[in-house]
């Protein structure tokens, strides 16, 4: 039953409650809600209901109906997350899980792990005890395996996870893995369940063959029953009649478990299909249909695999599987869940030396352009003259570095009071769940003529710039040099260094003052914008956990939301209705178009807040109003 408790409820009463329940047997389990806290008891009841009901503090009794409890929708409304180790699985991420079925060596552990970390997997697969039909199949490494497993994994940032097959190994695994995993043909091997759910570790929970969904998620109850609440789902086919497949990938099953419990639900599609063609097209629909992941067999040599070669995927084959989930992701309200990587010792490429820095915690700022760049600029601004920056070739590389903890911060151009908003970086914005913007700064646009030491005014016949650079100089360029030629360039530092590389006396580059001082370059004039009035606010992101550190000196004043509304008359108008009732000025609203979904839009918009909090009490109406409310940051403004 559901014992929900009353707002005001003291502790003492809550102790009462539980100890009361105890005393007949009953497991409790605690769950605080957004509104309500509610005490889940289960076991066999002896109890009569209106008893509970009549202690200081209930507010009402309720039974579950459904015969798995603490597995239900019913006792927990919200989705459970489930951690391993730095991996967050379930609500609107997709968690992308990787290895071969089963750890041959180390050799081909470690060469596997590295190539689907590369890929985009977060969570690492390897099984050491392996259930096979034959007793004379290969049976797996054992302990050995296992070692060999943990390896693989620290070195390259992952938590893994194993199938176990007997109660008596449970200890023993529990010193090398971060996850269990319950393999179909173990789904009601309930001395198994007990054993492991005994540890409070999280678990993997494979559907049974021929399992129904509601035994499965009993097997689950058993699981939560005995003492882990940290179960994830797994959908892996079941047997049907159809022969041209393994087994009969159940797609439904996903959406219909999605409803029933609040636990993650992940599919399988390399068990589910045993092909390797088959295993990208039903990885997808798994996650089209809501899987909150997916665990994939992957394989150096699946030619020579031991076990589940012709399911198995080559490393790139998995690259691409994990490109087209990311590209779907929007599409269903999820992102990619990615996590910071580490590099192991024996790696020294350029992207090992950028890590080395997350590594040692150093203060590291991405910025987009090269050394010189008006980003860069911002950067000094929002912190010292001497921060250590990352130019990154793009958007996305600086977004990239950030999310996998290569730089503390990044700065990115979000508007320019001439050519406007940088849709580029709102549309990353939204697929970035780990990154939040928690700062803005503002910056002068100064263009300067910049040109090679010696060069004069008269020799200049070619002019490089970023088009935009190029179109705000407009009236100089016309006025001062008509013969010269303007000539679009990728950026306007970059410009400057590709004039110096060049040697070209007859050229110059427009942009900001530091880069011609980066590459000892002459500005031949100051100042020839048209319009002084030219601005470029940056917002300062970081990754959530890095966030509070900045605000904590720097009190947010704005906050930044995505959103969409239905495609009904006045949604928009209902929606920015609730920012009116909570007094919430709007200071920006920008619609962009949502990949995947042609002729569809979410808003992004910025509001002013009148106390850091103000945003909290209007959120709730703001969702019922909208779909996929997204709060992007809170930030101070700059202007
Ligand atoms: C496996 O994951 O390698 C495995 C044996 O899976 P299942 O239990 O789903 O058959
Ligand atoms: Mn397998």
């Amino acid at each position: 039953m559901i014992i929900i408790l009353k707002q005001d409820v003291t502790n003492t009463q809550k102790d009462k409650i539980k100890s009361v329940l105890k005393e007949n047997g009953l497991i409790i389990k605690e769950i605080r809600g957004k509104e309500d806290t509610v005490l889940g008891a289960v076991g066999v009841n002896r109890m009569d209901p209106r008893q509970i009901e009549l202690m200081d503090g209930v507010a009402s009794v309720v039974p579950i109906s459904k015969p798995y409890k603490l597995a239900s929708r019913e006792l927990k409304k919200e989705d459970t997350i489930v951690s391993v180790g730095n991996v967050r699985i379930g609500g609107n991420r997709v968690v992308m899980m990787a290895g071969p079925c089963a750890v041959e060596s180390e050799k081909q552990i470690m060469e596997i792990a590295g190539a689907v970390r590369e890929a985009g997997a977060v969570i690492l697969r390897g099984g050491a005890f392996k259930p096979r039909t034959s007793p004379y199949s290969f049976q797996g490494l054992g302990e050995e395996g296992l070692k060999y497993l943990r390896k693989a994994g620290d070195a390259f940032g992952m938590p893994v996870t194993t199938e176990v097959v007997s109660p008596k190994d449970v200890a023993m695994m529990c010193d090398y893995i971060d996850m269990f995993q319950i393999g179909a043909r173990n789904m009601q091997n309930f001395e198994l369940l007990k054993e492991v759910g005994k540890t409070g570790m999280p678990v993997l929970l494979k559907r049974g063959l021929a399992a129904t969904i509601e035994e499965w998620l009993m097997a689950a109850e058993y699981l939560m029953a005995n003492g882990t609440d940290q179960v994830v789902l797994c959908e892996r086919g079941i047997r049907t009649y159809e022969k041209a497949t393994r087994n009969t990938l159940d797609c439904s099953a996903i959406p219909v478990v999605q409803k029933l419990t609040h636990l993650p639900v992940i599919g399988d599609p390399s068990h589910a299909t045993g092909m390797r063609d088959l295993v990208a097209p039903m990885g997808l629909a798994l996650v089209a249909a809501g899987a909150s992941g997916l665990i994939v067999e992957v394989h150096n040599h699946p030619e020579k695999a031991f076990s589940d070669g012709p399911q198995s995927l080559y490393p790139q084959q998995f690259e691409k599987l994990v490109r087209d989930v990311q590209a779907l992701c929007p599409v269903v309200g999820k992102s990619l869940e990615s996590v910071p990587r580490i590099i192991p010792g024996n790696i020294t490429d350029e992207s090992a030396a950028e890590d080395t820095a997350a590594a040692t915690d150093e203060l590291v700022v991405a910025f987009q352009g090269e050394r010189g760049a008006f980003s860069e600029l911002a950067v000094r601004r929002v912190f010292n003259e001497d921060v250590k920056v990352l130019p990154c070739r793009s958007f996305h590389d600086a977004f990239e570095s950030l999310n996998r903890g290569s730089v503390k911060y990044a700065v990115l151009p979000i508007e320019n009071t001439l050519g406007g908003t940088i849709v580029d970086n709102i549309d990353l914005l939204t697929r970035y769940p780990n990154i939040t913007i928690v700062g803005e700064v503002q910056v002068r646009i100064i263009h300067n003529l910049i040109a090679n030491p010696g060069a004069e005014m008269e020799d200049i016949k070619k002019v490089y710039s970023h088009p935009q650079g190029i179109a705000q100089c407009r009236e100089f360029l016309e006025r001062e040099m008509p013969y010269a030629e303007a000539i679009p360039f990728f950026d306007t530092a970059g410009a400057v260094s590709f004039v110096k590389e060049s040697g070209d006396m007859s050229a110059a580059a427009i942009a900001g003052a530091p880069a011609a001082a980066y590459n000892s370059m002459q500005i031949l004039r100051e100042g020839i914008e048209t319009n002084p009035r030219n601005y470029t606010r940056f917002f300062v992101l970081a990754r959530e956990e890095n966030a509070d550190v900045f605000r904590s000196s720097n009190t947010p004043d704005r906050a930044a939301v995505s959103f969409t509304v239905s495609d009904t008359p006045g949604s928009l108008f209902d929606a920015l209705e609730v920012l009116k009732e909570h007094n919430l000025n709007m200071k920006k609203l920008e619609s962009r178009p949502i990949a995947g979904k042609p002729w569809q839009y979410f808003f992004f918009a910025e509001l002013e807040l009148s106390s850091p909090d103000a945003l909290d009490g209007a959120l709730e109406a703001l969702k019922e109003k909208t779909s996929d409310l997204k709060v992007l940051g809170y930030y101070k403004s700059a202007h």
